[in-house]
């Protein structure tokens, strides 16, 4: 199936990254979101970024320009129904996704592939909420989108085989590589990766390091470019604590448990870079660790 356009449900930190890059790789964009500051600081990042890329030399000040003509933006799901597959990047509750699909459903073409960019929740449960299991996928682009190279695709217990290789070749050519998971909560990336990072807030509980002493050790300790609880503020401590939840209820196993003071900054509203706060304050320069 040809794919020419597509549309972004949520113009957050992963939509405008989507965005951008569909953009970029050209494909028409129409990117979504209930909160109108959302799609106008999204179309400032993307600019932002995309001038960045022109700076760096990677792509040309005609090519950034062509792609931000290409992104258009409304906040009625029904003006996404004419594009050919539509990315939702809303926040990482279930409700939510499954009443934006079920919103979208009746004014869509018959082909349109439906996807998830979500992190852990059941793509076959999610897809079952729709009139088109088949054409349902969840398709996990990392953070920053336009930076990382992965795409996790993932496959519903009833995605056929056209709107998986189809998505496979929309991967190449955004220029990207993808890997494939079988549809468990929080997929390949997450099911690792969140352990760790719940396993950081853990150790900080407990009083085992400072968070500047265990975002150091496993920087310099294990080589990772950033510690786990910087990683954390970046990915958002809700989004963290919503996927330590999939893995806590799906796997039914207590290793999964999420620890109570990502539970507590969450409820604080100390959600990392997004609000300015997290496991470090990015209102002081340097951020200054909160504990
Ligand atoms: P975010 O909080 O930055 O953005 C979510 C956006 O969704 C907000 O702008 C919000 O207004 C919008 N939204 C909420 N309800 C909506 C609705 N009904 N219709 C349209 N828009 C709506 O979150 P994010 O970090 O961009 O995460 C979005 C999705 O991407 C989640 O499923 C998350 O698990 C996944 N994801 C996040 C990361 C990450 O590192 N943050 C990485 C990979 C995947």
């Amino acid at each position: 199936m040809n794919i020419s356009s597509v549309g972004v449900v949520g113009a957050g930190q992963m939509g405008n990254g989507i965005a951008h890059v569909f953009a970029l790789a050209g494909f028409d964009v129409v990117l979504n979101d209930i909160d109108r500051g959302a799609i106008e600081c999204a179309l400032k990042l993307v600019e932002t970024n995309l001038a960045r890329q022109v700076n760096s030399g990677r792509i040309t000040k005609k090519d950034a320009e062509a792609a931000l003509k290409r992104i258009s933006t409304s906040m009625t799901l029904a003006d996404l129904g004419a594009t050919d597959l539509i990315i939702e990047a809303a926040t990482e509750r279930e409700s939510v996704k499954v009443a934006i699909f079920e919103d979208l459903v009746p004014h869509l073409g018959q082909n349109t592939i439906l996807t998830s960019n979500t992190s852990s929740i059941s793509i076959t449960r999610l897809a079952s909420r729709t009139d088109r299991p088949e054409r349902f996928m969840g398709f996990h682009f990392m953070n920053p989108v336009p930076v990382m190279q992965l795409v996790e695709l993932i496959r519903g217990i009833a995605t056929d085989d056209q709107t998986y290789q189809t998505l496979k070749e929309v991967v190449e050519r955004l220029g990207k590589t993808s890997a494939t998971a079988e549809d468990f909560p929080a997929f390949i990336v997450n099911r690792i990766l969140m352990p760790m990072i719940n396993e950081a807030v853990y150790t900080l509980y407990e009083g085992v390091g400072s968070v500047s002493s265990i975002d150091s050790a496993m920087k310099l300790g294990t080589n990772h470019p950033m510690g786990p609880l910087q990683l954390a503020d970046f990915i958002g401590l809700d989004t963290c604590l919503a996927i330590m939840n999939v893995l806590h209820d799906g796997l039914a196993d207590t290793k999964y448990r999420p620890c109570p003071l990502l539970t507590k900054y969450v409820e604080a509203g100390w959600l990392g870079r997004k609000t300015e706060r997290g496991f470090y304050d990015y209102r002081e320069d340097p951020p200054e660790p909160t504990r």
